[in-house]
């Protein structure tokens, strides 16, 4: 028999991936649910999935492996770095010099390349991680001086709650300090990846140039 919570999933993923424009790639956030429900969502056509902890990454990579890309969009600890090298294809959360050191080094003994956005406090909140919108550019220049990182864009998360019109100036900030460090010109970088948009603000984010939103809520349903 099919689970009614696993086909729910699924017929989320292929309704957003019939949504989607072209060129926008789709990141399952998967923070809180099963590898089972997680695999559903591959099952119908999920490629990236979206991680906040390496540990619950861990398990997820277990059961689904290299069949799909692993991003790490989560708050990362520097004693969790070389964990994290291990699984992730792509870290979107990079704000500070010193967690981009501990990254090239990581990498550097694991003989790879990591992939890295840096991730924007584009609303200047207090709580929240990100470098702040004056400082992208210096820090940029810092990651591209470290060999074995490679800089592929920005991300941001954007104020949660209420109308999602409210994220629209800060999504059009983020955008904007991506369009400036593509004229950089920064060695080893491939500025290509703008990821911002979740549940309640993917359209605005995507009028606003997101090339990937990361969608829990929309595809798992509410979280505990
Ligand atoms: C949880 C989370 C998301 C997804 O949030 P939803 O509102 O459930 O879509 C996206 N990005 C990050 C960094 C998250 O932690």
């Amino acid at each position: 028999m099919m689970d009614p919570i696993l086909e729910n999933i699924k017929e989320n993923v292929r309704q957003l991936l019939r949504e989607l424009p072209p060129g926008v790639e789709l990141v399952a956030a998967a923070k809180q649910q099963t590898p089972e429900k997680v695999l559903a969502a591959v099952e119908a056509g999920i490629k990236i999935i979206g991680e906040n902890y390496v540990q619950e990454a861990a398990a997820a990579f277990q059961v689904i492996g290299r069949r799909v890309q692993w991003s790490f969009i989560g708050h990362l600890q520097k004693n969790k770095v070389k964990k994290a090298v291990e699984i992730f294809d792509l870290i979107e959360s990079v704000d500070f010099l010193q967690l981009a050191e501990e990254i090239n080094r990581r990498a550097a003994a694991a003989g790879r390349v990591m992939p890295v956005l840096i991730e924007v406090n584009s609303g200047r909140e207090p709580q929240k991680f990100g470098a702040l919108p004056e400082n992208v550019e210096e820090l940029a220049w810092a990651i591209s001086d470290l060999p074995h990182l490679k800089l592929r864009g920005l991300m941001t998360m954007g104020p949660f709650e209420g109308d999602p019109e409210e994220a629209r100036p800060y999504f059009r900030l983020t955008r904007q300090l991506f369009e400036q460090l593509k004229k950089l010109d920064l060695p080893r970088a491939e500025i290509n990846i703008l990821s911002m948009g979740m549940t309640n603000s993917y359209r605005v984010a995507i009028e606003e140039g997101a090339t990937r939103v990361r969608l829990g809520t929309r595809i798992f349903g509410p979280r505990q």
